[in-house]
């Protein structure tokens, strides 16, 4: 089961797609956003279940609960599970249940503090751990994230790149700057980087191109949030896509080798 993800780092060239609602919603929809993208080929499922939102007063997750249906959608399905975590009680609950791949969220890259404790909770267990890139454009921040986690002992780490917060008016809901990513690859050239193109685009209509971009520069996957009634979403909704509509553009999208 862990080999999936672990192609990542046994330098498998066939980008890895994540997929998944941004948040687990109920146990309905997520074991049929489950169903629908293992049909068509997915094998690591995203869901949020403690969402770092904006604002209060929204939709901040379903906690804890969501934990046991993914433990009971697992038994069902051959997938693995990849969620956010953003304290060290989220590691040790999310490691309780099974959940296959962790993922640190960008407003958490940016707290060393905080990253210190998820890597000090971390020690002695070797789960995949993702990191986003931090909210502002501080490659330093990202790399401090990166290094703490792998001095706790982790050795499948990952980069996700979702994009920058910026006061400009921009098309896109948080800046590529892909500049940012592609040094950091340029640093660790063995380190996988993900693209996570929903975040960056913010709307459907760019996560074709922006995933394409993404694939260009030689990324090693993609995550890409995909819920059964985008429009219906609790969070994220004008930038999730159905699963049919990721079965199309996995048809459309062209993957360069480096070699080729
Ligand atoms: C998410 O993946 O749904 C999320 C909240 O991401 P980020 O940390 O990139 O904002
Ligand atoms: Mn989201």
């Amino acid at each position: 089961m862990r080999e999936r993800i672990e192609t990542l780092w046994k330098k498998d060239k066939s980008p890895l797609m994540i997929a998944g609602p941004c948040s687990a919603e109920s146990e309905e929809q997520l074991r049929l956003s489950t169903q629908l993208l293992s049909e068509i080929g997915v094998k690591v499922i995203r869901a949020g279940i403690w969402k770092p939102r904006t604002r209060p007063n929204t939709f901040e997750g379903i906690g804890s609960p969501a934990l046991q249906w993914i433990k009971d959608i697992k038994k069902d399905f051959d997938v693995q599970f990849a969620i956010e975590v953003a304290t060290a009680q989220h590691v040790e609950l999310a490691l309780e249940y099974g959940v296959d791949v962790l993922w640190i969220g960008a407003r958490t890259t940016v707290n060393p503090f905080t990253v210190q404790e998820i890597a000090d909770s971390l020690k002695g267990v070797d789960i995949p751990v993702l990191v986003k890139n931090p909210i502002n454009p501080d490659l330093a921040l990202w790399l401090g994230a990166l290094e703490r986690l792998s001095n706790a002992g982790i050795s499948k780490l990952g980069a996700i790149h979702r994009g920058f917060s910026s006061h400009r008016k921009s098309k896109y809901r948080n800046e590529p700057l892909w500049q940012i990513p592609i040094e950091l690859k340029r640093l660790h050239p063995d380190l996988p980087l993900i693209g996570d193109p929903s975040h960056i685009a913010g709307e459907r209509g760019l996560i074709e191109a922006v995933s394409q971009k993404a694939l260009d520069v030689n990324y090693d996957g993609l995550m890409i949030e995909v819920h059964p009634n985008p429009d219906k979403a609790l969070s994220d909704a004008k930038q999730q896509i159905t699963p049919a509509t990721l079965e199309r553009l996995l048809g459309t999208l062209q993957v360069r080798s480096a070699t080729s």
